[in-house]
């Protein structure tokens, strides 16, 4: 295959072009979806803590009618 970047011929299972280092395929890059994963996390705990508040609020209006 022909390198996209200089269109040198480069090994068609070669990762990137020998000549200037380009990547041949598109760029794979699990640090961001990793980071992504990790940032949902404080979202499920506001929900929690947020459904928690509403349950509490709840006994809280049930006691206060008894
Ligand atoms: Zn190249």
């Amino acid at each position: 295959m022909k390198c996209r970047a200089c269109h040198a011929e480069i090994a068609a299972n070669a990762l990137i072009c020998y000549k200037c280092g380009t990547a041949t395929s598109e760029p794979r890059i699990p640090p961001p979806a990793a980071r992504r994963r990790g940032s949902r996390w404080p979202l499920v705990g506001l929900i929690a803590l947020g459904g928690g508040l509403a349950a509490l609020a709840q006994q809280m209006a049930c006691g206060s009618l008894l």
